[in-house]
């Protein structure tokens, strides 16, 4: 795997593209055999989670459709704000659906415990969450997460979606912001 510039902005990659891809499947396997003879409905939250959406729907072999909400938690710095608001709704109907939130990361667990709440009241039949990353020590609340990536240390993390003043989501691996980016 090529070593990109902007991986230089940062002090420690936790996982490489190849490690990623990896999981992203072994949980699609997972999906693949729960999900079998349905028709789930993936909802990707903008815009952390759409390189993650992007593998994880191309690697699963079942018949699967996409949609996308968008939602705020995080201002632009690094803290979480706690208040949640809709700035794009989906587009899909949930009455009856099997739906999958597609997540990048769940951190405090806010977000994602206040969206599985608001998907459920949409008369789905079943709402279940995908995150590719937790923080089990940061959690606020607790979620129930059906499928779990990879459990991460306290830090913030950038790539693969995630962002730092919208930077570094094109990044392929996910790593720790290296000090002098902050300063
Ligand atoms: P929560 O509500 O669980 O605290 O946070 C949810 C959202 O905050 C995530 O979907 C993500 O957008 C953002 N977030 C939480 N932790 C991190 C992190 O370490 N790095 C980045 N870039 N975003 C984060
Ligand atoms: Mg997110
Ligand atoms: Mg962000």
């Amino acid at each position: 795997m090529e070593t990109s510039d902007i991986e230089g902005d940062l002090s420690s990659v936790l996982y490489t593209e190849d490690e990623i891809l990896a999981k992203i499947a072994s949980v699609a396997r997972q999906v693949e055999i729960d999900y079998a003879g349905k028709d789930p409905l993936l909802v990707g939250v903008l815009k952390g989670a759409v390189m993650v959406m992007a593998d994880f729907a191309r690697e699963l072999r079942i018949p699967a459709t996409m949609d996308w909400m968008a939602v705020s938690s995080y201002g632009s710095g690094t803290k979480t704000s706690g208040v949640v608001r809709i700035l794009k709704d989906l587009d899909a109907d949930l009455h009856g659906r099997d739906v999958i939130i597609v997540e990048d990361i769940i951190d405090s667990g806010l977000t994602l415990s206040w969206l599985l709440d608001n998907l459920k009241g949409r008369g789905a039949s079943s709402v279940e969450i995908f995150a590719l990353l937790r923080k089990p020590e940061a959690a606020t609340v607790h979620v129930d997460v059906k499928y779990a990536g990879f459990e991460i240390p306290n830090e913030f993390v950038v790539g693969y979606g995630l962002d730092f003043d919208e930077r570094y989501r094109n990044l392929r691996a996910i790593g720790i912001l290296a000090p002098h980016v902050y300063a």
